[in-house]
C-alpha cells in the first residue's frame, strides 16, 4: 500500500454502524474502538439509536445502554424510537456498512430488516452472523433484488457459521473430494443474560423446541430450563447454516456437513475446544483430516465480531468496485482491519 493510500485510510475510515447492541453489539463497540480503518458512528437498540458522523463514544454508548436500557438516551446523540432501524437508515447517510448483530427472532426477522434497506434505497455493505440454514435461505432468494438495490450483503459471518465455514472452505483445497465436514463448538459465558438471543436461539434448537417456543419463552422459564441442566445445552445435528454455504460454494453437499456443540452459562471458560475437521480423500487416493482448532482463551464474542469486521471490509472493497449482491463466509476471504 503506497503512503497515500495509508493517509487516505486514517483521513477517511470506513463509517461503520451496529444494528442490535447487546452482547455482540457492545463487544463489535470493543473491538472496533482501536482501530484506525474502521469508525464506528451509528448504532441501534430495540428503543432507541444514536449518530454521530464524527464517531460515537464507545464508553459512552455502553455505560448509557447498560444503566438506562436504550442508546436513545445517549446524552446529544441518542434518539428514543420503536421504529430505530427503520430512523436511522434514513439519517445516518454517511454509514457504508453495518454489523447486523440482532437476534433473528422470528426466524424471519434478518430477511425482513435486508427487506427494510432494499426499500430504504440506502447502498452499502450489510454483514450479519445469522445461523440457521432456513434464515439464509430466505437470504439468497432476495438476492437479486440486493444486487439491483447495490446492495453487498455478507451472511453467516460470524464463528460458526463464519470463521470455521471459512477455514472449511480452505482446508477443502488439499483434496479431491470431500467426505465430511464436522463442526464442533464450545461456548462459555459468564451469565446467559449477557447473550440472551443467542441462549434462546440456541434452545430452539434443543429436542422438543422450536423457535416460535424458544422466542415466547420468559426469561424465568428460560432460568429455569438452564437450572434443570446445570447451565450447559448440549446441542447436536443442529440446522446451521454452514452446511448450505459450504454447497453454494461447490465444496461440499449439504448432507456432509454437522454441528454440534456445547454452551456453558455459568462459566466463561470453554467446555470443550471449538474446531471443524475437514475429512476428504486426496488425488492420491488418501483419505485423511484437516482439524483447525481455536485458542481455547478467545471467546465467542472475539471469534464472531472480529470475522463480521473483517468481512465488513472485503464487502466494502466489493462494494466499491461495483460489486453487490449476496455473499456467504465460505465465497469471499476476510480482510484484516487494522
Ligand atoms: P442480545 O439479545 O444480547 O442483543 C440483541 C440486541 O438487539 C439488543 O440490543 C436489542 O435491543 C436489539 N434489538 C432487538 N430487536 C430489535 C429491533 N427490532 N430493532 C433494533 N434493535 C433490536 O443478542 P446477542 O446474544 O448479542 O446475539 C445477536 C445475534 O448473534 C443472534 O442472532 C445470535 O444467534 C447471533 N450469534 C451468531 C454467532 C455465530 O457464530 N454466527 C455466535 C453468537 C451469536
Amino acid at each position: 500500500m503506497s503512503a497515500d493510500q495509508v493517509t487516505d485510510i486514517i483521513n477517511n475510515p470506513i463509517r461503520v454502524g451496529i444494528l442490535g447492541f447487546g452482547g455482540l453489539g457492545q463487544a463489535a463497540a470493543r473491538v472496533l474502538a482501536p482501530k484506525s480503518e474502521m469508525l464506528l458512528v451509528a448504532a441501534a437498540d430495540q428503543k432507541g439509536y444514536a449518530y454521530n458522523p464524527a464517531g460515537l463514544n464507545r464508553d459512552r454508548c455502553v455505560t448509557t445502554y447498560q444503566s438506562q436500557g436504550s442508546l436513545g438516551y445517549l446524552e446529544s446523540e441518542g434518539i428514543l424510537s420503536d421504529r430505530s432501524i427503520a430512523e436511522l437508515i434514513t439519517k445516518a447517510d454517511k454509514v457504508e456498512g453495518y454489523f447486523l448483530a440482532l437476534p433473528n427472532l422470528p426466524n424471519t426477522f434478518m430477511a425482513s430488516v435486508a427487506q427494510q434497506f432494499i426499500n430504504s434505497g440506502w447502498r452499502g455493505v450489510l454483514v450479519d452472523a445469522i445461523k440457521r440454514t432456513s434464515a439464509i435461505e430466505q437470504l439468497l432468494a432476495m438476492k437479486n433484488e440486493l444486487q439491483a438495490a447495490g446492495i453487498t450483503y455478507m451472511t453467516g459471518c460470524g464463528a460458526t457459521p463464519g470463521l470455521l465455514t471459512a477455514a472449511a472452505a480452505l482446508a477443502a483445497q488439499s483434496y479431491a473430494e470431500i467426505h465430511s465436514v464436522k463442526i464442533t463448538f464450545g461456548v462459555g459465558i459468564a451469565n446467559w443474560e449477557a447473550y440472551r438471543a443467542t441462549i434462546r436461539e440456541d434452545i430452539a434448537h434443543l429436542p422438543g423446541y422450536t423457535v416460535e417456543k424458544a422466542q415466547s419463552m420468559t426469561d424465568a422459564e428460560v432460568e429455569a430450563l438452564l437450572d434443570r441442566t446445570d447451565g450447559l445445552l448440549k446441542l447436536e445435528n443442529m440446522e446451521h447454516a454452514d452446511d448450505i454455504m459450504l454447497e453454494i460454494a461447490g465444496i461440499c453437499g449439504r448432507d456432509r456437513v454437522t454441528v454440534g456443540g456445547i454452551v456453558d452459562t455459568r462459566n466463561p471458560k470453554k467446555p470443550l475446544s471449538t474446531n471443524v475437521q475437514i475429512t476428504g480423500r486426496t488425488f492420491e487416493g488418501k483419505i485423511s483430516t484437516h482439524t483447525f482448532t481455536l485458542g481455547d482463551e478467545t471467546s465467542m464474542a472475539a471469534n464472531v465480531c472480529g470475522p463480521a469486521f473483517g468481512y465488513l471490509k472485503a464487502g466494502v472493497n466489493l462494494h466499491r468496485r461495483g460489486i453487490y449482491g449476496l455473499f456467504t463466509a465460505a465465497e469471499i476471504m476476510p480482510q484484516f482491519v487494522k
